[in-house]
């Protein structure tokens, strides 16, 4: 079996006050997987990408990305991890105001290192791949809350990271926009993207080949495809 490009061990978080946001949760997630992590609100979801994201540290337990236990690393070392190694979508866009698409996605390749020249091309195979090869220089606020999630997109997959994380990524759209983000999470699943949908929507979930189902921080089902594992 090849390493997973996610694995957590026996992961707790335990906010001050003893709640525990999560409680020895076990996961591993491989290579061109595309799963959800559904929960309901509380359930420790948010939580979760934080540490995936390594933006937080769990209070117990192992992290491994790409077979590296994140919670050794210096910050230094974690922001070049993240910078390489995952790619995020948010529900509200967070796209910067005053730059084109292009630019956009183009900061998504800053913080890996990619040499200046090299940045504008790959934003614009980026662009064409989510379909906005007509939109390349247009600010965000020319765009349609749809088309400034793919550019979103475009930004988190143009520097081909192992691993997408998309929290609750058609939470700001309506059905018709919601529903072509995710067929086009699922296109790039289908190119060889590794992804994670963070969501609180069953039918949003009931879409993806696998589900892991958080309750009170608990992992209380992972089924693939239909059919448990
Ligand atoms: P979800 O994203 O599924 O809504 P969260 O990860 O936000 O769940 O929260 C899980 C639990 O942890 C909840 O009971 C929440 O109140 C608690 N929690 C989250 N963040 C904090 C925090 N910073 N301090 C204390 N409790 C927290």
């Amino acid at each position: 079996m090849t390493t997973p490009v996610l694995a957590l061990h026996g992961v707790s978080k335990i906010y001050p006050g003893d709640v525990a946001a999560l409680d020895d949760v076990s996961l591993a997630v491989h290579a061109g997987e595309l799963l959800a992590i559904v929960g309901p609100s509380g359930s420790g979801k948010s939580t979760l990408l934080n540490i995936i994201g390594t933006l937080d540290l769990p209070s117990h337990g192992v992290v491994e990305i790409g077979g590296q236990d994140v919670t050794q690393l210096s910050d230094r070392r974690l922001s070049a991890l993240r910078g390489r190694w995952l790619g995020f979508v948010f529900q509200q866009f967070h796209l910067t105001d005053g730059l084109s698409a292009t630019e956009n996605v183009a900061t998504g390749l800053l913080y890996a290192g990619v040499p200046r020249k090299q940045r504008r091309p790959l934003a614009l195979e980026a662009l064409d791949r989510v379909g906005l090869s007509h939109r390349v220089d247009h600010l965000p606020h020319q765009l349609s809350g749809g088309e400034r999630q793919r550019v979103a997109i475009a930004r988190a997959v143009v520097n081909d990271p192992a691993l997408v994380l998309a929290d609750e990524p058609t939470g700001a759209l309506d059905t018709a926009n919601g529903q072509a983000v995710l067929d086009l999470l699922m296109a790039l699943n289908g190119e060889g993207t590794t992804i994670a949908i963070i969501t609180h929507d069953r039918d949003i979930a009931a879409q993806l080949p696998r589900q892991v189902e958080f309750r009170d921080g608990r992992v209380v089902s992972d089924t693939h495809a239909g059919s448990p594992v």
